[in-house]
């Protein structure tokens, strides 16, 4: 699956806030947001008052870019969003908060997206007993997420767990640090999506 590769806090300054796509680096006093908080590029501080649709834009960036989305694949999700019954905005957030990556991060597993990414696609993890390496995946309501049992996968997901184990878990997973099990309790609803992004302004750019 294609994925962006270019510089990452190039992201966050375009969107003038922090994504969180770094791991530690974001908490740390090396993020670009906190040095050099104006957009990327020669000309970009002179940019124009954005437009109606410019605002709106911003907003499916931000969202994109924090799942690690290029537009197909954002796309895709809006389509399945809309079709299901209920409000899309919601089911946009629980389709997004229901893949792998996602779980994994919030979770404390991982320090990032591509570092989940990275985990996920190299085998770390097992969904009720089988190894999944695709980060897209969707969990459901009863799922349990493990980790492979190495020494090497403990190794690699240790550092992170050390890193967020004052992290606020979600009440939508049942998450036991000790025995490395994430049992999907509910699905995620709207309050469980904490990123300050507009979700009314990207649903009305997606429909049109
Ligand atoms: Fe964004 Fe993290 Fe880079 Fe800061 S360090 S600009 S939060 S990716």
């Amino acid at each position: 699956m294609a994925r962006y590769t270019d510089a990452k806090c190039k992201l966050c300054r375009r969107e003038g806030m922090k994504l969180f796509l770094k791991g530690q680096r974001c908490f740390s006093d090396k993020c670009a947001i906190t040095r050099r908080n104006y957009p990327p590029g020669q000309h970009a501080q002179r940019r124009s008052k954005a437009t109606d649709y410019g605002l709106r834009l911003r907003e499916k960036q931000k969202l994109k870019r924090i799942y690690g989305l290029l537009d197909r694949q954002f796309r895709l999700y809006f389509q399945e969003a809309e079709r299901l019954p209920g409000n899309t905005g919601e089911n946009l957030v629980s389709l997004l908060e229901r893949r792998l990556d996602s779980v994994v991060i919030a979770s404390g597993f991982a320090l990032s997206r591509p570092h989940a990414r990275h985990l996920i696609a190299h085998g770390h993890f097992r969904v009720n007993g089988k190894r999944v390496d695709i980060a897209s995946y969707q969990v459901r309501a009863g799922d349990k997420i493990t980790l492979r049992d190495s020494d090497k996968t403990r190794k690699v997901v240790g550092e992170a767990i050390e890193f967020s184990r004052s992290q606020v878990l979600p009440d939508w997973l049942s998450v036991d640090r000790a025995a490395s099990v994430v049992t999907v309790a509910a699905l995620p609803r709207m309050e469980h999506f904490l990123h300050p992004i507009q979700l009314q302004m990207i649903i009305e750019i997606s429909s049109r």
